[in-house]
């Protein structure tokens, strides 16, 4: 059945491509593209073919069939022909369903199913599913017209479906109709369901549009009073509910009520611990309503006004400094370079191209030193309970979970200064046959290359320690050495996640960890907390092993983490923002890449506060 469906869309293509070139049938085409669409649904493959080829025509026209036979093959003729028949009739309230129809060659196949659907179930289903794909059809297409001719024929069935009303405000606020939106607003727009027995709750997404509306509109008090309603109503209010007056504000503020209106909106995201991590660009329009604020203060000759805005853009600044570990844009340093021009009290030097020592973290520029940002020992030690839970989950059921970790406990309970992931040394590059072989001769050459002043703990399954492993070349006399190393301690385990076992004995000590893995395993669980990422990004170190050539012996470069954190921050009188100069290769995917937080890899911008200028001084 799959091959026979390949088959036909094969030869619908070719067909249409054949039609195209012919303008005679293509002529013919559009004079019967509604017999097309009506056509009934042809299973057989070669009908299909010599019916397209006799049609020809756009490809467009080749779609719809395509879609038809498709979708149309499980559909009884009987039924089809009636779907059909109630796609032609159109529905009440003069917007004829087969407008969609024409659009329809543009659906999912899957959307299409859905409506020949509408003749197997009841007329008040049928209904509301049809209504369901109008809307849909009218989304995709801000078809404005359609839009208010269905919206003024079903209105009390829309407003009653609490999941179209968000895009129904959306496209009302794409439009004029200030009026309808207001009359929307004054009646149950933002009321649930209430005659439904489950009470659907209005969602976020209509809560967000309302509030965008609003602000588009330059209504920014109301808008802020409607997120106090909606968080009165126990609906949290997202990034994009703010973004609608974030970008008002961003191109039209002049204002101290615009820097209180800023000061509100970030206030209220750092209560709701709303994730900014990787939102640079709300921060862009944070930093861009106090740049405007403080150059119409600046025309103004208004110099604590314009004081104030610079101010709250310094902390909004290292507010965000603190929350993202990226490496920032160059927008974000282009906006600095415009902050800096109207400072009124002090001059900067902005210099470029600025190379921080790897050793001691120092900026070449101004020699203040870089900060290693990471979570302090109270909050790793308030991320470990988690940890150990989740390790337990990844145990065999039959064991004494508790039992297995006090035991481990025991063991790790030695000094010690860098974790070992056994496991990814001893089988990096040795996927040769259907199982990675286990190089104990690579994790001792590791151990070797970290050297014995540090006292390496290597958390490994007890099962590679069998029999079976030591048959390998050298794998034997690798073990022995490592058993007999004094600057080493092997740590084996029966049972659960490896790597939660050494993350666990790297986080309790807060020591550095050697592995290559991303850890991508557990990416839906705690280790995708930020607390957690910002320690992983201060403790992970990586490994490369390479030969020069085919006789030369291994290769082992170690990338320990930076003494420094590779983020943009600031020091006691400057801003560091880095940018990178080497291209980065995706570590995970390719072993002989080198990992993202080299910092041989970036160079910075310095910011320094130079000294008082003369205007600040009069
Ligand atoms: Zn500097």
């Amino acid at each position: 059945m799959e091959g026979e469906d390949k088959g036909a869309m094969r030869g619908g293509k070719a067909g249409a491509e054949k039609g195209g070139s012919d303008k005679h049938s293509k002529t013919s085409t559009s004079a019967n593209k509604s017999a097309v669409v009506n056509a009934p649904a042809r299973s057989e493959p070669h009908a299909n073919r010599e019916k397209r080829k006799d049609v020809g025509g756009p490809d467009r026209t080749g779609k719809v069939a395509k879609l038809i036979h498709r979708d149309g093959r499980n559909v009884q003729n009987e039924e089809d022909r009636k779907a059909r028949s109630m796609v032609n009739t159109g529905v009440s309230g003069g917007v004829p369903l087969s407008k969609f129809v024409d659009l329809e060659s543009y659906m999912e196949p899957s959307k299409y199913l859905r409506l020949h659907k509408l003749s197997q179930v009841e007329p008040e289903q049928a209904h509301v599913l049809r209504l369901d794909i109008e809307h849909q059809v009218i989304q995709r297409f801000e078809d404005f017209e359609a839009f208010f001719a269905w919206f003024k024929a079903h209105r009390d069935d829309i407003m009653q479906r609490v999941k179209l009303r968000p895009g129904v405000i959306r496209l009302l606020s794409m439009t004029d109709r200030d009026d309808m939106m207001q009359e929307l607003l004054d009646g149950d727009l933002l009321k649930g369901k209430s005659s439904s027995k489950e009470g659907v709750q209005v969602s976020e997404a209509l809560w967000s549009n309302v509030v965008k509306w609003l602000s588009s509109k330059g209504e920014i008090d109301r808008a802020l009073e409607m997120v106090n309603q909606m968080r009165e109503a126990n609906i949290v209010p997202r990034v994009r509910t703010y973004l609608g007056a974030l970008t008002y504000l961003s191109e039209k503020a002049q204002s101290q009520k615009d820097l209180d209106y800023i000061r509100q909106i970030h206030g209220t995201m750092e209560e709701l611990k709303v994730d900014l991590r990787d939102e640079e660009d709300v921060y862009h329009l944070y930093f861009n309503c106090c740049l405007r604020v403080a150059k119409a203060a600046k025309a103004n000759e208004d110099l604590s006004l314009q004081r104030l805005a610079l101010s709250i853009f310094d902390d909004l600044l290292v507010n965000w400094f603190f929350k993202s570990n990226h490496v920032p844009g160059a927008k974000t340093t282009d906006i600095l370079r415009e902050r800096v021009e109207i400072d009124p009290d002090h001059t900067w030097e902005v210099t470029d191209d600025v190379v921080v020592d790897a050793d001691s973290g120092k900026c070449g520029c101004c020699s203040e030193t870089l900060a290693s940002i990471e979570p302090s020992p109270e909050k790793i030690e308030a991320m470990l309970p988690d940890l150990i839970e989740y390790l337990k989950t990844t145990m065999h059921n039959r064991m004494d979970r508790d039992a297995a970790i006090e035991s481990f406990d025991r063991k790790i309970n030695v000094p010690y200064d860098v974790l070992i992931d056994a496991a990814n040394i001893a089988h990096y590059k040795q996927n040769f046959g259907n199982r990675p072989r286990w190089s104990f001769v690579q994790l001792q050459q590791v151990l070797d290359a970290i050297g014995p002043d540090k006292h390496k703990l290597v958390v490994m399954h007890r099962m590679h320690t069998g029999k079976r492993h030591m048959t390998e070349a050298g794998n034997r006399e690798a073990w022995r050495k490592l058993t007999q190393d004094p600057s080493v301690t092997i740590c084996t385990i029966e049972s659960g996640n490896d790597d939660l076992f050494w993350l666990l004995a790297a986080m309790k000590a807060n020591v550095p960890f050697v592995s290559n893995d991303f850890l991508r395993d557990h990416v839906h669980t705690l280790l995708s907390s930020p607390e957690y990422l910002e320690w992983k990004e201060r403790h992970q170190a990586y490994y490369r092993m390479y030969r020069l050539d085919a006789l030369s012996c291994q290769n082992i470069d170690l990338y320990w983490p930076p003494k420094f954190s590779i983020r943009a921050q600031a020091t006691q009188s400057c801003w560091h923002l880095p940018y990178r100069v080497v291209d980065l290769v995706d570590f995970s995917e390719n072993e002989n890449a080198l990992p993202g937080n080299i910092p041989d890899d970036f160079r910075w911008v310095c910011f320094r506060r130079a000294s008082s200028s003369s205007n600040g001084k009069t």
